[in-house]
């Protein structure tokens, strides 16, 4: 039997046995570790708030014939906040969806457990759109999951910037306003495509820092949603009814 202890936050839960639970955890560098938590559901368990959703822990797993049991899970951040409105809710669990379907198997980067942290602090604490947040979690999500779309610079004749260019949410190619005009694509204004690029390029701790209107962040959203639909080959039922639910 292995033990080991380890950062990580839960993604999802599903209830068993009388009173047990078992928790999917995204770990800052052993990938998404399901584990089963005795007891866990019993409101006097020491593993009731460690084990419950977007809990952020050091746990203490135990591993025999790769099957863990989480023994303790000391709580540093529970992320109250998302529950402010049913809309930030929903958008953390579409967040820790995508991460469970976009996580390479066997990949033990840490930067997927920093982007979801680091998105859920700001949906709780900041001003910030949730728009932005959304867009800037899913385009850089699929960038470092190995589906970075080609936004350097027209993909037909080379050409950086123009002030309108199009997107293929397809295939993740940016095109000039003079190569774009033949295909049937989105058209997208340069203060986007800089935001993409500012998006998949910058360095990590920057990667929220930009600002764009409403519009624009409208248009940024439907791009960044519907090439991360397109790059992971999967449908999310959250999106749906995030659109049901919001303004937007
Ligand atoms: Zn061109």
């Amino acid at each position: 039997m292995e033990k080991f202890t380890i950062d990580g936050i839960v993604i999802r839960t599903s209830v068993t046995g009388e009173a047990d639970r078992i928790a999917w955890v995204l770990t800052r560098d052993r990938g998404i570790i399901r584990a089963f938590a005795k007891g866990a559901r019993g409101t006097k368990s020491r593993l009731h708030g460690g084990t419950s959703l977007f809990a952020y822990c050091n746990f203490s797993f135990t591993e025999k014939n790769n099957a863990y049991n989480i023994s303790e899970a000391q709580v540093k951040e529970v992320f109250f906040d998302l529950r402010k409105s049913m809309e930030t809710l929903t958008l953390a669990q579409y967040f820790c969806e995508v991460i469970a379907k976009a996580i390479p198997e066997k990949c033990y980067e840490e930067v997927y457990l920093r982007l979801l942290l680091n998105s859920l602090h700001l949906l709780c604490k900041s001003d910030k759109h949730e728009l932005l947040i959304k867009s800037v979690f899913e385009l850089r999500l699929v960038s470092v999951a190995g589906y970075m779309p080609s936004v350097v610079a027209c993909e037909n004749c080379g050409e950086y910037l123009t002030d309108i260019m199009y997107f293929n949410c397809q295939t993740g190619e940016l095109f000039c306003s003079s190569c774009g005009k033949q295909h049937l694509l989105p058209a997208v204004p340069s203060s986007v495509v800089s935001a993409m690029r500012h998006i998949c390029f910058s360095d990590f701790s920057k990667i929220f820092s930009f600002e764009l209107p409403e519009d624009m962040l409208l248009l940024l959203n439907r791009l960044t949603e519907n090439y991360l639909r397109s790059a992971l080959g999967q449908e999310f039922k959250l999106l749906s009814y995030l659109s049901e639910i919001n303004k937007y």
